[in-house]
């Protein structure tokens, strides 16, 4: 059975450094890094996702505040608020939670935020760097399943790798990363022809797709390290609602080198980067302002 790459021991050892960090910061007596996340409506896994970063702000002393809006807000009055945060110098770093409401334009929204404070490295700035490989901060998710790899001891140069999903907040700019980690990258998405055959290819496969068990057995090469990223809801025989990834994480285990599970895989390592980001944000801003 393949070694399983659980995220809470690599997603402690990043919250490790912005423990450190933050002791620094209050050790000096300067104002403390904090984080601004806005929700618009009541989508029930926003609400979750949202919680999880508070949460995880409050046990480390990272400021926070949570802006909740009706869903039928005016894309206006969301601007507005964007702009006053990314104006405001108490916050480091300014979330906006996805999905959007489908009336508000989520690109315009991503473009009025400060990109200094941009932690889910989503303004075309931030994007644009990363993709010039020179990222000002990195996006969450992606950065964290690069962590985790290391984290686990497992190399990216040379390597071939298959992505299946090409979202702008997963698989491109993984793609990005991987590059920059001397992968050769291949990236899968709805209309890609013998999926199957092409994953099997794969030394590294990521799957983010958001299909339940899209991946079986037969789309993986013995031997091959294999990340979830998926989460999917699913309701048991006996009516619980459970998660799951979009590997059949019991069929694939017993072929790979590694696999990391959901949940408690790259969830853990996405919170932890966005933590990593805020610190990078405040750094970020008091460079800008030769503090
Ligand atoms: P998305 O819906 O924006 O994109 C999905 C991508 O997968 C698309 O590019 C699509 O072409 C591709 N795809 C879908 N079905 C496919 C199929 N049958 N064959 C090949 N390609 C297919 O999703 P997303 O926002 O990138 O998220 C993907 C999954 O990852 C979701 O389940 C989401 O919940 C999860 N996710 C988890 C985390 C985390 O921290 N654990 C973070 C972000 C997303």
């Amino acid at each position: 059975m393949g070694k399983i790459l659980l995220g809470k021991p690599a997603a402690e050892n990043v919250l490790d450094r912005v423990r450190q960090r933050l002791a620094q910061i209050q050790g000096q007596g300067l104002r403390m890094p904090k984080l601004a996340v806005i929700q618009v409506g009541d989508d029930p896994a926003s609400t979750v996702y949202v919680r999880n970063k508070i949460k995880t702000c409050e046990k480390l002393g990272i400021a926070r505040e949570l802006f909740r809006l009706e869903k039928d807000v005016e894309e206006d009055e969301l601007l507005r608020l964007v702009e006053k945060l990314s104006a405001d110098e108490e916050v480091s770093g300014i979330l906006v939670q996805l999905p959007l409401p489908e009336a508000i334009d989520a690109d315009k929204v991503m473009e009025r935020i400060n990109p200094l404070k941009d932690v889910d490295c989503l303004h075309p700035e931030n994007v644009g760097r990363l993709w010039l490989g020179k990222p000002f901060v990195k996006p969450c998710t992606p950065a964290g399943i690069i962590e985790l790899l290391e984290f686990y001891g497992i190399s990216l140069d040379g390597k071939r790798a298959v992505i299946i999903g090409r979202s702008n907040i997963v698989g491109k700019p993984l793609l990005a990363l991987m590059l920059q980690k001397n992968a050769t990258v291949t990236i899968c998405h709805t209309r890609t022809k013998e999926l199957k055959e092409v994953a099997r290819g794969a030394d590294v496969l990521v799957v983010a797709a958001g299909r339940a068990r899209l991946v079986g057995a037969d789309f993986v090469r013995q031997g091959a390290v294999v990340i979830d990223v998926g989460v999917n809801r699913e309701v048991s025989e006996k009516g619980e609602e459970r998660l799951v990834g979009d590997v059949d994480f019991e069929a694939v285990k017993e072929k790979v080198y590694a696999i990391s599970p959901v949940p408690g895989g790259v969830g853990p390592m996405t919170i932890a980067m966005l933590m990593n980001n805020v610190i990078a944000c405040y750094e970020g801003q008091k460079k800008e302002v030769g503090a």
